[in-house]
């Protein structure tokens, strides 16, 4: 029997709720499916940076390295400098981790209102480059309080980050519809991006069998909202794919419905799975989260560990609990969190 050691680490806000949940449908799914898991907690994120001024300790990707996968929720509290979880936490695991891949389904759920009005199938995968890209964090600020003051920060792009990406997209694109639609801005940013355009087009030559789409940011968040079904594998930068898995969240129905990996896919580091939406501080403390991105996130967890079966289970599960009309608060129901988790664990 296969066993999996799984960090957990829930963050700050509505992490604290809806992780838990997500961790009871692991453990049924791993019950059913005939495998185990180990979990080992740790409570970093904003509210440990009150405490102790940073957000993981100086030891914390050792530690985290020993894992097979990380279960995350989200970091970042409303009192701490909104800066600094993405560059103390998530850039930071991301990065030293190899997780070059952000990967980000969309997908109609059953039963679940969605604001666009047609009635087709939605199911595609943003693939966003997850280490380079606009979100390097190269740059500076100069005389920031003077009348002449200026900030900067310059995109990265290279041969080896965009190669790899691309063909993690088209792979993907052959287990699925065999199309992908690479996202670009290379009219304006025209060194960077049409570096971009060039080692995709070199990379998709490779690939014959799957067609080749380019389109502009601009255009492609148009088309998400009035053509979102010609949409197979959706190949990003870091910050368009940013942008766009919230407006993939938000054509599903809510932010909370979205689940995503940040993917190490030759296996050299553990992997972290996380929902696409922030803390949520807002609606923390009341357990009434959308935990069904969280949910997802598992099954995605348990696919890239091997139990296929598993996340597929989990999915029907998802797929059978929405149908039900086990709905959160924002999705127009009144189901707390808790709700939605055993909804899910009775129907597997
Ligand atoms: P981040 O930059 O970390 O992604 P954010 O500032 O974009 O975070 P979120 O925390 O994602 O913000 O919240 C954005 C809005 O969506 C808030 O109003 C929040 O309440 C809502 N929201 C986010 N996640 C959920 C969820 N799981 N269930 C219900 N509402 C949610």
């Amino acid at each position: 029997m296969s066993n999996y050691k799984i960090a957990v680490v829930p963050g700050d806000g509505i992490g604290n709720e809806i992780v838990p949940e997500g961790l009871k449908v692991i453990r049924a799914a791993a019950k059913k499916h005939n495998f185990s898991i180990e979990t080992e907690e740790f409570g970093w994120g904003a509210g440990y940076y009150l405490k102790h001024n940073q957000f993981l300790p100086d030891n914390g990707l050792e530690v985290l390295k020993k894992f097979d996968a990380i279960y995350f929720g989200s970091v970042g509290l409303p009192e701490v400098d909104d800066t600094l979880p993405a560059k103390d936490y998530t850039f930071k695991v991301r990065t030293n981790f190899n997780q070059y891949v952000n990967y980000r389904p969309v997908r109609t759920y059953p039963g679940v209102t969605r604001p666009l009005r047609t009635e087709k199938h939605i199911d595609f995968v943003i693939v966003r480059e997850n280490t380079e890209g606009e979100f390097v964090q190269m740059g500076g600020q100069y005389l920031p309080d003077e009348p002449n003051g200026m900030g900067t920060d310059t995109s990265v792009f290279t041969r080896k980050g965009i190669e790899r990406i691309a063909h993690y997209a088209f792979k993907l694109a052959r287990t699925r519809d065999k199309k992908v639609t690479h996202i670009t801005k290379s009219n304006t940013l025209i060194n960077s991006l049409s570096y971009w355009d060039r080692i995709i087009s070199e990379v998709a030559q490779q690939y014959p069998d799957v067609e080749h789409e380019q389109m502009y940011i601009d255009n492609s968040t148009a088309m998400f909202v009035l053509k979102p079904e010609i949409f197979d594998v959706v190949l990003t930068t870091n910050l368009f794919g940013d942008i766009l898995s919230d407006l993939g969240g938000a054509i599903m129905g809510s932010l909370g419905l979205g689940g995503s990996g940040n993917i190490n896919p030759e296996k050299e580091f553990p992997s972290m799975f996380e929902p696409i939406h922030g803390s949520a501080p807002d609606i923390a403390g009341k357990n009434i989260a959308n935990p069904y991105g969280q949910i997802w996130s598992a099954a995605i967890m348990l696919e890239h560990l091997g139990e296929v079966d598993a996340a597929k289970s989990i999915m029907g599960a998802i797929d059978k609990a929405t149908s039900q009309g086990v709905l959160t608060v924002d999705l127009g129901g009144n189901a707390s969190a808790t709700d939605v988790a055993d909804a899910v664990v009775a129907n597997l």
